[in-house]
């Protein structure tokens, strides 16, 4: 971190704030040049408050040059991680697939759809049952009953699922969910990320509506922190001026999070478009641009779905895609296993 000073600052001030740092354990390098002092902070200034040394008389400003987050910085992690799901493994050359409905509606609809996705190459399945809608009166879940279902469809298929956790006290339902998704809205609440960073589960935690990918990057720091190293990242599109689309696909985010972090990634095509015609090639791109999997929407009636209907695929639709998915992932040399 590097501390440029203002001109014409008293000798006793800059020592003053050099003794400060030295007291923080940290080493200082002063430069005085012509124009300007400026300070070079050596060690771990990851808790150097940077808006409270900004706004010191003497600080002119203040500059990071190392990132902010260590756990999901790919500079201290030589080897892409593995984020293994009962035996289905993201990242590293391992893509999976995550289908299912944006809600459980029954009985029927999630256990027919979990055998139809499964049937089409899925080894993940996905429902939520708590939803983060933006109306109150729209449909918000089936809630404790959602969970029994995805339980029971779980048992059935014996595939793991991915589903929403959107309060902390709803944690004790979640023991048999196999992986906990933190869902866009909730990117930043930091309690929440705390709370599963506590656990041994896998989380996919969602890039926020309009967060950048150190924020993103920031909130898989807060669940690692905790101890648990089980982050898989997932793109689903951001706020963009552009209304044709429900959201723009960041894909050029991809390569880039490859270049931060060692985490897997993760594309979620249905969120991003926002229309089910659009799923298909959004899926493609990903697996070129090297995503390490997908999420995709699908339910067995769209124009009936309680929840992002538009939005859904069909299963047969859905099976296409797969099909044409692993030509690509055979050309960047993935494989879903
Ligand atoms: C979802 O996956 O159903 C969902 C609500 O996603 P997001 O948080 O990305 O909007
Ligand atoms: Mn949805």
């Amino acid at each position: 971190m590097i501390v440029v000073i203002k001109q014409n600052t008293e000798d006793k001030n800059l020592e003053n704030l050099t003794d400060w740092f030295k007291s923080q354990g940290l080493g200082v390098h002063v430069s005085h040049g012509e124009y300007q002092t400026i300070l070079g902070l050596i060690g771990d200034t990851h808790n150097v408050d940077i808006d409270l040394i900004s706004g010191l008389d003497i600080v002119e400003r203040v500059q990071r040059i190392s990132e902010p987050y260590k756990n999901a910085n790919r500079k201290f992690h030589d080897h892409d991680l593995v984020v293994d799901v009962s035996g289905a493994r993201i990242g590293d050359g391992h893509f999976q697939v995550i289908a299912g409905p944006c809600s459980v509606e029954s009985r029927e609809q999630i256990c027919g759809i979990a055998a139809d996705v499964k049937k089409a190459g899925a080894r993940l399945m996905r429902g939520g049952a708590f939803k983060p809608r933006t109306s109150p009166y729209s449909f918000q879940g089936l809630r404790d009953e959602g969970i029994e279902l995805l339980l029971e469809a779980k048992r059935q298929t014996g595939m793991p699922i991915v589903t929403e956790l959107m309060n902390v006290t709803h944690l004790p339902l979640f023991e048999e969910v196999d992986v906990i998704q933190i869902g866009a809205r909730n990117m930043q609440n930091f309690e929440l990320l705390k709370a599963v960073g506590e656990l041994d589960k896998p989380v996919l935690l969602k890039r926020g509506l309009a967060n950048t990918l150190e924020e993103l990057l920031m909130s898989a720091e807060y669940i690692m922190a905790g101890g648990n190293e089980k982050v898989i990242l997932c793109e689903r599109g951001i706020r963009t001026f552009e209304t044709s689309m429900r959201n723009t696909l960041d894909i050029s985010a991809v390569p880039m999070l490859k270049r931060m972090t060692h985490l897997p990634v993760v594309i979620d095509p249905s969120h991003a478009a926002g229309m089910s015609w659009m799923v298909a090639p959004l899926s493609l791109a990903a697996a070129a641009v090297g995503a390490d999997g997908l999420m995709i929407e699908v339910h067995n009636d769209p124009s009936h779905a309680l929840c992002d209907g538009p939005q859904a695929i069909l299963p047969e639709e859905f099976a296409e895609i797969m099909a044409k998915v692993e030509k690509i992932l055979e050309v960047v040399g993935k494989r879903i296993d």
